[in-house]
């Protein structure tokens, strides 16, 4: 036996399949780094009702507080800042259903470059009057997501701007990974993160980097009944295209594109559970969030704590996170959402142990 040289015999690591250009927590931390002048570190909410309904703390982590009014702004900013210059100057164009359009027009706007942004038809008036604002060209046209991507890669053929994916791209999926390790170092207690899910560049990030610091950590994936591309891609094993539904979690609906490569073998092998909520149950999210924590959300970003209110996430030992992804959400509706479900909101409320 080496004297001084010692190799205990225990499991190998979490490795990382799924590498993010490099090994994903240090593309996660190199992102942090490079988008930390471009983003703000949300609060991390203590919930008294939710923790109520949930038997352990429930932490509301709050991004829907970034400028932007969404978490997007991580993943582009990482996207953008890691661009060569020359590229850059060639201007960046993206497509979305409005957070991740909003987000790159911000950046462009701050950094000086141009920005185009292609959207569906349906898309929220309240984002894509503030994509105007902020001086991108706004690109509308399609009955869904898979259309505006169309268009959004013959104009990036035609003019030779960079595209900024708004969820399968390392960047991108590492921009928004920054969001655990806000969240551990602000409360490294908890054992469950509850997040929203479209595309999955959120979860995506949020679960590689918790499951490489503590695979005990579970991690829940939320979205919408009608529309879940992701929910029915993983069920089927593999990228299905489901019809777009209205709904009030508008952030959520798109598929996953066909040709996926990151998102979906990232939420099949690190997270833990997929989770659909109610219309009903994403109001009276809304609702709550307002009524206890004078709080704006868009539906997008109320499926966990909807997931919580239905009883739909069986908490473990220690403390669950809820990521509040957004509060983009046209005014007018917003109110009428909140009205409706208010009275009953607060009866539940009244009613808590
Ligand atoms: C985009 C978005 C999501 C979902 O993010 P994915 O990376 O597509 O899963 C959730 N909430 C809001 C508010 C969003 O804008």
């Amino acid at each position: 036996m080496n004297a001084g040289s010692l190799r205990p015999d225990r499991p190998a690591p979490p490795h990382d399949p799924v590498e993010l250009g490099e090994p994903a927590l240090r593309a996660i931390w190199s992102a942090r780094r490079r988008i930390a002048s471009y983003v703000r570190e949300t609060p991390l909410e203590h919930s008294p009702p939710l923790s109520d309904a949930a038997g352990v703390p429930v932490w509301l982590k709050l991004e829907s507080l970034q400028a932007t009014g969404s978490f997007k702004v991580r993943g582009a900013a990482s996207a953008i800042t890691q661009l060569p210059s020359d590229v850059r100057a060639r201007g960046v164009i993206t497509f979305s259903t409005g957070n991740h359009g909003l987000a790159v027009a911000s950046m462009a706007h701050r950094i000086g470059v141009g920005a185009t942004v292609c959207v569906a038809e349906r898309t929220d008036a309240a984002k894509t009057e503030a994509i105007r604002r902020l001086g991108a060209t706004l690109v509308v046209g399609g009955e869904g997501q898979d259309e505006a991507e169309l268009r959004c890669y013959e104009l990036a053929r035609d003019t030779g701007a960079a595209v900024i994916k708004p969820f399968d791209d390392p960047f991108v999926i590492a921009g928004q990974g920054t969001i655990a390790l806000e969240i551990l170092e602000q409360h490294p207690q908890i054992d469950t993160v509850v997040v929203p899910l479209s595309g999955g560049g959120l979860v995506g990030g949020i679960a590689l980097a918790l499951k490489l610091i503590d695979p005990g950590i579970r991690i829940v994936g939320v979205s919408m009944e009608g529309g879940a591309a992701m929910y029915h891609s993983v069920a089927a094993g593999a990228p299905v295209t489901v019809p777009e539904a209205p709904t009030l979690a508008d952030s959520l609906q798109g598929g996953i594109g066909r040709d996926n490569r990151f998102t979906f073998a990232i939420v099949r092998r690190y997270v833990d559970d997929l989770i659909l909520v109610s219309e009903r149950a994403i109001g009276d999210a809304m609702a709550l969030l307002f009524a206890a924590h004078r709080l704006v959300a868009e539906g997008a970003a109320a499926v966990g704590i909807a997931a919580l209110l239905e009883g739909k996430i069986k908490p473990g030992k220690r403390d669950v996170a809820v990521v509040v992804s957004g509060r983009n959400v046209d005014p007018a509706r917003y109110l009428r959402i909140v009205d409706s479900r208010l009275a009953h909101v607060l009866d539940r409320l009244s009613r808590r142990p």
